[in-house]
């Protein structure tokens, strides 16, 4: 609840009246959100960058945050700057097993005699006698007075004393990481708004942040439509099916840093609609699925309207996924607006529609810097089919092999389905192919663009 209350309040700033006046901030770089535009279809690059454009405008400066236990701070997006707390490495430290040395001295090949020894763990010793050399281990810190650690391979030994295998010579720093090297005390060392993996989350404990403040996640409200909608326990009658983009998309939504609240089903009715939507609408970001397209129980549009939304668009030339809306409606209590995208019902479409277009958002909602679709480069190992006429962008399911052999690019290769609702197809895949809207067929062994899931 805090986190949303706290994305609420920086979306005020899109208010045209918002309470800190921020209105205009926002609209300044984004495009006007002119209804009468609401029936022109984009180009996937438009509405690209007109999501792009809100997503700017968005700040992450009212945004509700929480102090997490570093175990459980994967994926969240950290709120404060991590700065390093000492120097880092906090001591000269060896990276091998064998002898710290001057490397000038050691590099005369005469023989010297061990002084001493350091494991890691041990304080640091020294300084290091002149002529001698100091047995250290890997992360073991380097005594005063040496500039290099031989490796105990390099070496031969006779009784006590020892020297450098010739022709071999050692130059300064080399198996040494100097104290700092990595970091100085007080560094700012990661961002506002970085989402937090293994190595930030290793770094930040390597900094002594056994817990970090992290923004709340935003809460993402998930309003399914369809008469033909029942749940996943039910039973479905003739004509019936299971409901199966709620669960979904709250899987989507949760990998994509957000709280799914998944909202009752809404019937194809407006009493229905407007019911759900005006609960709906409270959420920090709002996705409905279904009722946007032009059948005569596509209700959704009506209904936003109803609420006063403004719509930033209302089609996009993509495949699956071309009836597509963005925009943004007011909430009950006056304050803000919600950013809302209607996205098609059927599954793939509403996969692939919020992978591009909601994904983003919602990482910008919940304060991350890297928000954003995820494409990679990838080769075809089979053609696409060669009747698909150009004129949209298609995102085509297809599966592709992440583990290639060296030097080579993931192979991939688009699945056959029957179609935007075909979830056992949808099921095989794990990327899609993203065909250019000139093209109307992609060769064997092109390479392609794909959009990870
Ligand atoms: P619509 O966008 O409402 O016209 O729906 C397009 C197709 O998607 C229809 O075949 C719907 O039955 C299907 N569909 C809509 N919503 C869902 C849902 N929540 N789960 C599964 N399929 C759906
Ligand atoms: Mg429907």
């Amino acid at each position: 609840m805090k986190g949303a209350s706290g994305c609420r309040e920086r979306l005020s700033h899109f208010a045209p009246s918002g309470p800190r006046g921020r209105g205009r901030l926002a609209g300044a770089g984004f495009p006007s959100t002119i209804h009468s535009m609401s029936s022109a279809l984009l180009t996937y690059d438009e509405a690209a960058a007109r999501v792009g454009a809100y997503v700017r405008g968005l700040s992450s400066a009212g945004l509700g945050a929480e102090r997490v236990e570093l175990g459980h701070a994967a994926g969240r997006v950290l709120a404060q700057v991590l700065a390093a707390d000492q120097d880092q490495p906090p001591f000269g430290r060896s990276t091998r097993d064998g002898f710290a040395c001057r490397a000038e001295e050691i590099s005369r090949h005469e023989l010297l005699r061990v002084a001493g020894a350091t494991q890691a763990g041990e304080a640091p010793a020294g300084p290091l006698p002149l002529n001698a050399v100091w047995e250290i281990m890997t992360g073991a810190p380097v005594p005063a007075g040496a500039d290099a650690v031989v490796m105990i391979e390099h070496v031969e030994r006779e009784g006590e004393r020892l020297r450098l295998l010739p022709p071999r010579t050692m130059h300064g720093g080399d198996n040494v990481v100097a104290r700092g090297a990595q970091a100085r005390q007080g560094d700012a060392l990661l961002p506002v708004g970085t989402p937090l993996g293994p190595a930030q989350i290793a770094l930040a404990a390597t900094c002594g942040y056994s817990a970090v403040e992290v923004f709340a996640r935003p809460r993402v409200a998930i309003l399914t439509t369809g008469d033909e909608l029942v749940a996943v326990d039910a039973e479905p009658g003739p004509g019936q099916i299971r409901n199966s983009n709620a669960p979904m998309l709250a899987a989507l939504v949760a990998a994509a840093g957000g709280e799914p609240w998944v909202q009752q089903t809404a019937a194809d009715t407006v009493e229905s609609l407007d019911a759900a939507l005006r609960q709906a609408v409270e959420g920090d970001l709002l996705l409905i699925s279904g009722g946007v397209s032009a059948g005569k129980f596509d209700l959704v549009e009506p209904a936003l309207e109803r609420m006063r939304a403004r719509f930033h668009f209302t089609g996009v030339r993509i495949q699956p996924g071309k009836p597509l809306v963005f925009g943004e409606v007011p909430r009950r209590d006056g304050r803000g607006l919600t950013p809302f995208f209607g996205l098609p019902g059927n599954p793939i479409s509403s996969a692939a529609t919020f992978l591009l277009f909601g994904a983003p958002v919602l990482g910008a909602l919940g304060g991350s810097r890297e928000a954003g679709p995820r494409f990679a480069l990838a080769q075809l190992a089979k053609e696409t089919d060669k009747h698909a006429k150009p004129g949209l962008t298609r995102f085509l399911p297809a599966r592709a092999k992440f583990n290639p052999p060296e030097g080579q690019l993931p192979q991939v290769e688009t699945v056959h389905w029957h179609g935007s609702g075909d979830l056992a197809a949808f099921a095989r895949s794990n990327c899609f192919v993203v065909v250019p809207e000139e093209t109307s067929r992609l060769d064997e062994g092109a390479i392609v663009r794909i959009l990870l899931m």
